[in-house]
């Protein structure tokens, strides 16, 4: 039986990992469930799961989740704060952690867990993008394993061979990467100076959290994607391909080099992938229903319009520049995306404010995790600057 922790329980991902675990009572069982600030959620969660250990990052919240847990007659830690989400991540309670939580602040609990040696189900792509080199000594010093979340990395994952040490030894040619071109697909720039938080969070295929949702918008998600993927699996940019793919039904492929790709395909919902990293290298039922082929008809394949979606040719720029240029394309992005959200700053804003950063701050290479925060916080902090400036002239016109 294998234990878990699950930090981000309370999101879409949450969600759908404890809809999988829930489904093999025999298999899974959970140690840990640990959230931001929704206490209510969290304590339903923790009714029904029956933790050792319950976390709700935000200290100002422990009373609540405290007074909800004995009013439901659940009895089990309780903590709160950022040693409370490494405990969640690295404690006895759990063999495995699904890191889950949204953006940087996932980061410490997710290389906690790896050099904690816990296997480690990633959907926390902001984590790799920042400090993938950490993220992997960290693994290699725990002796855990990495199974990615990510619906495009886990069917790239799929495709490959297992063991392979390298992309050649595995007669690879290149990774292509499969995006839904989100919710303004085909449009113009000129159509995109409006775009409401409700608009862009409308995802044409997959329900997710509101942050990514966003970036799947801008295609920001997209990149983050393609660094994560150069982190996974030891590609350089120029072998890593992105196709627009609207049906988000072909997750991603492997090229090789006798010309064959393979592809993972199914029905757009994140079961499937959780499902496989959970009970790697086995298959267990996710609960996810068949594709028919026959319905679904086509297959359609476009080239992203890197102009108008400018976030992805970002992230490649900032890939092929190394360095912290991922860092700051992060930290800059997330800035940006909750000006959005709260209204304070316009869509096409967004790209903006990542381009105006990358080209403020000097580029260095931060080989530890004070110095990633550091050079996250430096960036936040210009990003913001970038965005006043921004949306005082946009009140201006
Ligand atoms: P979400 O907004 O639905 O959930 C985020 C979770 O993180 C919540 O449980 C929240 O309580 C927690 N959280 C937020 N801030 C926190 C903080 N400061 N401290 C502790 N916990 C905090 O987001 P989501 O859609 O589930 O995405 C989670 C991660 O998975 C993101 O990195 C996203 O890019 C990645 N991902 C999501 C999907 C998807 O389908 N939703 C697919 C691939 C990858
Ligand atoms: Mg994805």
């Amino acid at each position: 039986m294998r234990s878990l922790a699950v930090l981000g329980a309370t999101g879409s991902i949450g969600a759908s990992t404890l809809d999988v675990v829930a489904r093999h009572p025999e298999r899974y069982r959970v140690g840990a469930l640990a959230a931001h600030r929704n206490v209510a959620a969290l304590a339903q969660l923790c009714a029904r799961f029956r933790p050792e250990l319950a976390v709700i990052a935000d200290p100002a919240c422990e009373a609540a989740l405290r007074a909800q847990l004995r009013a439901a007659g659940v009895d089990c830690c309780v903590a709160s704060g950022a040693a409370a989400l490494i405990e969640a991540a690295t404690g006895n309670h759990c063999d495995s952690v699904v890191a889950a939580i949204v953006g940087a602040a996932g980061l410490e609990s997710t290389l906690a867990a790896a050099r904690a040696g816990k296997r480690l189900l990633l959907a926390n792509k902001e984590a790799i993008v920042m400090a993938g080199p950490l993220l992997k000594a960290a693994l290699r010093q725990g002796g855990g394993e990495l199974l990615p979340l990510d619906s495009e990395h886990n069917a790239v994952f799929q495709c490959l061979p297992r063991g392979a040490a390298t992309l050649d030894a595995a007669g690879v040619r290149r990774i292509v990467l499969t995006a839904s071109g989100g919710p303004f697909r085909g449009r113009t720039r000129a159509q995109l100076t409006a775009i409401t938080p409700d608009q862009a969070c409308a995802h044409p295929n997959w329900r997710m959290g509101r942050k990514i949702s966003v970036d799947s918008a801008t295609l920001l998600n997209k990149g983050l994607e393609v660094i994560e993927a150069h982190h996974l699996f030891d590609a350089p940019a120029e072998r890593i391909e992105v196709v627009v793919h609207p049906q988000s039904l072909m997750h991603s492929l492997v090229e090789y080099v006798d010309g064959s790709l393979l592809a993972q395909l199914g029905l757009p919902d994140m079961r499937t992938a959780i499902a496989y990293a959970l009970a790697w290298p086995q298959r267990i039922n996710a609960g996810v229903g068949t594709l028919d082929l026959v319905a679904a008809a086509r297959l359609d394949f476009e080239r992203p319009d890197l102009d108008t979606f400018r976030g992805l040719r970002l992230a490649y720029d900032a890939l092929r520049a190394g360095g912290n240029a991922a860092i700051v394309l992060n930290a800059a992005n997330e800035e940006a995306v909750a000006a959005f959200l709260d209204g304070r700053l316009p869509f096409l804003g967004i790209a903006e404010t990542i381009e105006r950063c990358l080209a403020t701050l000097p580029n260095g290479t931060a080989s530890d995790l004070a110095s990633v925060l550091d050079v996250d916080l430096t960036a936040r902090r210009c990003a913001q600057r970038i965005i006043a400036a921004l949306s005082s002239c946009a009140a201006r016109s």
